[in-house]
């Protein structure tokens, strides 16, 4: 049986996808068991789009279900883009300093050990986009580190690219060099098959390497009421919780070395949304430092390889 959905499919190059390229409902969804621990069993969480997200009964993860067809969910949807109703992008970007402040600013606070050492370090960004993560570490990293991002959205590498950021539209499959650290911010909820990923960034880490990872606390929520901006459905498809998150890691060979959650709900960002709403733009608004909604920092070291 299949769904009408308002889901937007990518037809072809992902990259083609912009603005005025013919867009096509998905028609193809599938029925999925809870990724993390495979149960069926589940109660509803949120809905946007069509799309249902279930909260799993056995280990509390959120997930959509049911879901576009792997085919389905293109490259640049995996690994970070948001599209509009319409099935359009919306590339319009100011380059925040304030933002690039804040990640330099965590980066410090979780790397002490390796900037102290002053080794030089080799970092790849996975999921780019305008290259914030990519301008911040620039300015932390000891002399000699080698900084790169990977990033499937053509609008955004030309942006980063004209702020002479190493951001390029290279597939993680086609990555030749091993690196140090991997970082995938905001990325872990686009993706169908964190398992699977894990599997292929393996493949691009040194022994010991570190990964990375900033995503919200959604599995965490009881419902989605908590959640502080719109589900994204179905380009979200997974949200984890810290417990879930650190599951993924250690079955696929991480040890998670740190964990940082910081709250959203501070009285700028409830400033930012009145303002948004003032606008005429969609934001939440709830009362400051109430929400038990967190954006989470994982560091995490791969353990050396068997053979
Ligand atoms: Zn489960």
């Amino acid at each position: 049986m299949s769904t009408i959905s308002p889901y937007i499919s990518a037809t072809g190059d992902p990259l083609a996808q912009l603005d005025d390229q013919p867009v096509q409902l998905v028609e193809s969804t599938e029925a999925i068991a809870c990724p993390l621990c495979h149960a069926w069993d589940r109660h509803p969480w949120g809905a946007e789009n069509g799309f249902e997200a279930v909260k799993c009964l056995q280990c509390g993860l959120v997930y959509v279900t049911p879901r576009p067809k792997l085919g389905e969910i293109s490259e640049a949807n995996k690994i970070g883009e948001h599209r509009t109703a319409e099935g359009s992008l919306n590339v319009v970007y100011r380059r925040s300093a304030r933002k690039i402040r804040h990640y330099r600013h965590i980066v410090k606070l979780m790397f002490g050990p390796e900037l102290d050492a002053g080794v030089p370090l080799s970092w790849l960004d996975v999921g780019a986009g305008y290259g914030e993560m990519i301008e911040a570490v620039a300015g932390v990293l000891p002399q000699g580190s080698r900084i790169e991002g990977i990033e499937p959205m053509q609008p955004k590498v030309d942006r980063a690219r004209a702020l002479n950021l190493p951001v390029s539209n290279t597939p993680l499959a086609a990555m030749e060099r091993r690196f140090d650290v991997v970082s995938l911010i905001n990325v872990f909820s686009h993706l169908p098959d964190f398992d699977a990923f894990l599997a292929d960034l393996r493949r691009v880490m040194n022994d010991g390497a570190v990964l990375f990872i900033e995503t919200g606390n959604g599995g965490d929520l009881t419902t989605s009421a908590d959640y502080p901006d719109r589900l994204y459905l179905p380009d979200h498809l997974v949200f984890a919780g810290v417990d879930h998150v650190s599951q993924f890691l250690q079955r696929n060979g991480f040890d998670v070395s740190g964990v940082h959650s910081l709250r959203l709900d501070t009285l700028g960002w409830m400033a930012k949304n009145i303002a948004k709403r003032v606008m005429g733009r969609d934001a939440k608004l709830s009362v400051p430092l109430s929400s038990p909604f967190r954006t989470v920092f994982f560091k995490a070291r791969l353990q050396p390889r068997k053979n």
